[in-house]
């Protein structure tokens, strides 16, 4: 029985709702009324200096995905495009993936890592190696990471993953420093998830790959991750070890996208129901080619037209959620899903265990073919030329604000006096450090005009005196 307030992830996601979600959606995607009164619904309403969105529930998201209209759909893209104007302005949050270890038990039929996988060298960083990843990093100008590991309770037990994250925030290099490690490991028990929430992760991140049960089983075959209802069950174990901030993903070509969406969208209200607040991002990962790995084998691929109609209606639907694109994608699809609502992205990725100091593109150890192959300052550049403004802020979660907290700066009105001063000053910080002297030149252009769009008269002082503090080498200011 359907029950999003359960903790079992067969009555949470449960298999019959989401087959009756969609049989609604077909008996209804061609009621222009009821699409007309959904968009509706979901669009951002202002008040008292407040703006709030009420979302979809993952019914009526089902029914804009299945209409196939060409006018509605263009207005579900306009109506994205408003609700990410509304919570993220034209800021777009910068990030890398770090790879630790690609030593791995588990079976994923789709993963280069699985554990039947001989021809891959099986590589994991010593400490002194991750020391030389981040330093790398750094001096591409990155704050954030991501780190990613294989599950193996030998080679990456906890105290690895905890000890990798502890050299990571030691490590300060020139001015560099990286602000926030988000995790994206295994589901595991509570315990290790307190523990991670004790070294000061940010978000922790895990794809579902996919919520079809028998599918998941079927392509998970072998190792700790075949056990679909602990893998789902993850995030309310991590929320009981104390992370506010999680993150969901669908591997999107793994089975019907229409199945998944509802799942998604079901996990989230799920999390809502249970703990109060919902997931932080979501990722919308599609599956790539990879070493042993062919995704025509996967007979569920989707078109990148069906993948911007995905980003928009989760925009739509979960409208305070962060949405993450990798470089698995071109610059072309990326440019098209950042206008519909995508609000972090990953620039300059290297998907290989010790990757980022090797001069040329390791490929030996990649977790897939990265798309997006340009450097992480002609990505910036880029993105300045389509007029968002890079952001490598962290703030957030360092003064606290995670969780509901965050959700309630988001609703607040105070945005623009404090997201986009912080992006930024830290957009300031990678131009003066990292940038080469063309996009310096654009982004001080940039900053010149942005300032004048901060509402507060004092806050626009303060970010004009903190920009003059960051030329005379001082770092790390925040709102
Ligand atoms: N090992 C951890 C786990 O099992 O959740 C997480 C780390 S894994 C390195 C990160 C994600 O990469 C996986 O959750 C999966 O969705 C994605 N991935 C795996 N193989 C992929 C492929 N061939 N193409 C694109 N993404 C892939």
């Amino acid at each position: 029985m359907y029950n999003p307030k359960s903790l079992n992830a067969d009555e949470f996601i449960d298999h019959q709702e989401i087959l009756d979600t969609l049989e609604y959606a077909d008996a209804n995607k061609n009621n222009r009324e009821l699409i007309l009164g959904l968009l509706e619904k979901a669009r951002p309403k202002y008040e008292n200096g407040q703006v709030h969105c009420e979302g979809l529930t993952h019914r009526e998201a089902s029914v804009l995905l299945a209409c196939e209209d060409e006018e509605l759909i263009s207005k579900m893209y306009d109506l994205a495009e408003e609700i990410k104007k509304a919570f993220y302005g034209n800021r777009i949050v910068f990030f890398a993936p770090l790879y630790l270890s690609n030593y791995c038990v588990n079976g994923c039929l789709y993963c280069p890592y699985h554990t039947a996988n001989k021809h891959i060298p099986r590589k994991k960083l010593t400490q002194e190696e991750v020391k030389k990843e981040v330093i790398a990093l750094q001096d591409m100008g990155h704050k954030r990471l991501a780190i990613e590991a294989g599950e193996d309770p030998v080679n990456n037990p906890i105290e690895y993953i905890l000890e990798c994250i502890n050299t990571i925030y030691s490590i300060k290099h020139k001015n560099g420093a990286i602000r926030r490690v988000n995790v994206n490991i295994a589901a595991t028990t509570v315990e290790n998830y307190r523990k991670l929430k004790e070294v000061g992760i940010g978000t922790y991140i895990l794809f579902q790959e996919t919520y079809h049960k028998e599918n998941y089983l079927r392509l998970h075959p072998t190792g700790p991750k075949h056990d679909y209802n602990y893998h789902t069950e993850a995030m309310d174990r991590a929320m009981e070890g104390g992370i506010d901030d999680v993150g969901l993903g669908v591997l999107f070509g793994l089975d019907k996208y229409r199945y998944e969406f509802a799942g998604l969208l079901m996990h989230a209200e799920h999390l809502e129901a249970v703990h109060g607040v919902g997931p932080h991002t979501i990722s919308v990962p599609r599956v790539k080619k990879a070493d042993d790995i062919d995704p025509n084998e996967f007979d569920n691929g989707i078109s990148d037209d069906i993948f911007a109609k995905l980003c928009a209606l989760i925009r739509i639907s979960v409208p305070y959620t962060g949405m993450i694109i990798s470089t698995r994608e071109t610059q072309e699809v990326r440019e098209k899903v950042i206008r519909l609502g995508v609000s972090q992205v990953s620039g300059g990725s290297r998907t290989s265990v010790g990757g980022y100091q090797e001069e040329e593109r390791p490929h030996d150890t990649e977790q897939f073919d990265v798309s997006d192959q340009r450097t992480l300052d002609e990505v910036i550049s880029w993105m300045m030329d389509m007029d968002y403004i890079p952001s490598f802020c962290t703030a957030c979660y360092r003064a606290g604000r995670t969780g509901d907290r965050f959700m309630a700066l988001c609703k607040s009105g105070q945005i623009q006096n404090c997201c986009h001063p912080n992006a930024l000053l830290t957009l300031k910080e990678y131009l003066v450090d990292y940038a080469t002297p063309e996009t310096k030149a654009k982004g001080e252009q940039m900053i010149q005009k942005e300032i004048l769009t901060i509402p507060s008269k004092s806050v626009q002082e303060k970010v004009t005196y903190y920009l003059d503090q960051i030329d005379k080498g001082n770092r790390d200011f925040r709102f």
